[in-house]
């Protein structure tokens, strides 16, 4: 398979968010009244933009990137044309400036380690066209049955002895309707990777509000669900559901109170407005994901783009770079793709603010970094190893002055506030 799918490739807190807010991207402005609890006892969230994080008046003669360099939180209020502007700063002075955002915001000396696992390989009635888990595509792919409950607990802790902190499950399904099976199986698995200290996340393709919730009381941390591309270029690389499917997916994750972690896929024969689209779609939505893997397609023989040419790297930097400043809060996850990147665009991809890696011996159905090699790899970076539960905001002083200027942006306590959502 392409990339993670559901695309996995792969995670905001309980939200009575305006569903519309979600999806009327291009011409309304919708403030949505938002109640959030976090949950402390995972210390994960969603990125919240609270209202004192919203656009001040630039004066005349600053900059976007200016501005967004002084920014205290993340702010939702993002336009296509602010992106492009930073997106489009020469590629030197855009990594320079991503990296301090980075410092600013996490501990730039820990990367996550999370690990992937097909639970449920094949046989998917979607078209994506990168995939090769579709069974519409002549890939050779063998569809199988879920895995069993052993299977996984051995996985999960193969990957947590070997430093990471995150297990991921993917299904290759549409959804979950008619799975209750599936799902009981899955909700148990999902108790026993958390009890193992482990943050979970899964993807399942896309979920109600109410089968989310389920989820998220079996233990969930996160559930990945990809927007993919831009909202423009979607179409031609899914036919089979919508954009605004994924974001109704995206919102019951986020009502249920789990982190969501969505991303998107580069090198889908997409041009550059639409990496710009896809950080305008994440970074517009109520809340940033707590999660946005940045995958690069890796092409199968027998998918629609099996034949694509690889994308161009300072163009994923690019992508990268500008995420961790309209995102100055998520994790940045590199996906799929990864290992055809050298050590060095690794560590570039590091520096302009990628700060997580899926490890392992497999992604879903394409190869993966494994374990000692990763370890090599961050180690002659001067890199570390996140822990479960431990992100953000670990740079001490500046946690201190925001906690000084506001109450803190992204975890803690339950608050409200209203997300203006300028679309
Ligand atoms: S074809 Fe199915 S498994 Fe593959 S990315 Fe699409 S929804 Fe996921």
């Amino acid at each position: 398979m392409a990339s993670l799918p559901h695309s996995a490739i792969y995670g905001i807190s309980r939200a009575s968010l305006s569903r519309s807010s979600y999806f009327a991207r291009s011409t309304l402005s919708i403030t949505a009244k938002a109640t959030f609890k976090s949950d402390a006892s995972q210390n994960l969230a969603a990125v919240a933009v609270p209202e004192d994080h919203q656009p001040t008046p630039t004066p005349s003669n600053e900059t976007v990137l200016e501005r967004a360099l002084k920014a205290s939180g993340p702010r939702n209020t993002w336009t296509r044309e602010e992106i492009q502007e930073i997106y489009e700063t020469p590629l030197m002075d855009l990594v320079y400036h991503a990296s301090t955002v980075h410092r600013k915001f996490h501990d730039p000396s820990k990367i996550q380690l999370c690990t992937l696992l097909s639970i449920k390989t094949g046989g998917c009635t979607e078209d994506c066209s990168y995939c090769a888990q579709s069974s519409r595509h002549k890939t050779g792919l063998k569809a199988s049955k879920l895995v069993t409950l052993g299977s996984v607990l051995r996985a999960a802790r193969e990957a947590r002895d070997n430093g990471s902190t995150r297990f991921c499950m993917g299904a290759a399904w549409r959804d979950m309707h008619g799975r209750k099976s599936g799902l009981r199986d899955i909700k148990e698995m999902i108790t026993e990777v958390r009890g193992m200290g482990m943050e979970v996340c899964v993807t399942l393709g896309m979920v109600t509000d109410a089968q989310a919730r389920e989820l998220k009381d079996a233990g969930l941390t996160a559930y990945n669900h990809n927007v993919d591309t831009s909202r423009e270029f979607y179409p031609s690389v899914i036919t089979t559901r919508t954009y605004d499917e994924r974001l109704n997916t995206i919102s019951n994750v986020d009502q249920a109170g789990l982190s969501v972690c969505s991303g998107g896929i580069l090198g889908l024969g997409e041009a550059k407005e639409d990496h710009i689209g896809l950080l305008y779609t994440l970074s517009t939505l109520p809340s940033h994901p707590e999660s946005v893997p940045i995958n690069t397609l890796v092409p199968i023989p027998g998918t629609p783009l099996g034949d694509n040419k690889p994308i161009e790297f300072k163009s994923v930097l690019r992508t990268i770079a500008t995420a961790r400043i309209v995102m100055p809060k998520s994790v940045i996850r590199l996906a799929a793709g990864r290992i055809t990147l050298d050590d060095e665009k690794q560590g570039l991809c590091f520096m302009a603010g990628a700060n997580a890696v899926f490890t392992g011996e497999k992604m879903l159905t394409t190869d993966c970094s494994g374990w000692d090699e990763d370890k090599r790899l961050l180690d002659s970076w001067g890199l570390s190893p996140m822990k479960s539960f431990e992100k953000d905001n670990s740079n001490p002083t500046m946690a201190a002055e925001e906690q000084e200027e506001k109450p803190s942006a992204l975890f803690g306590t339950e608050r409200s506030f209203d997300s203006v959502s300028k679309i």
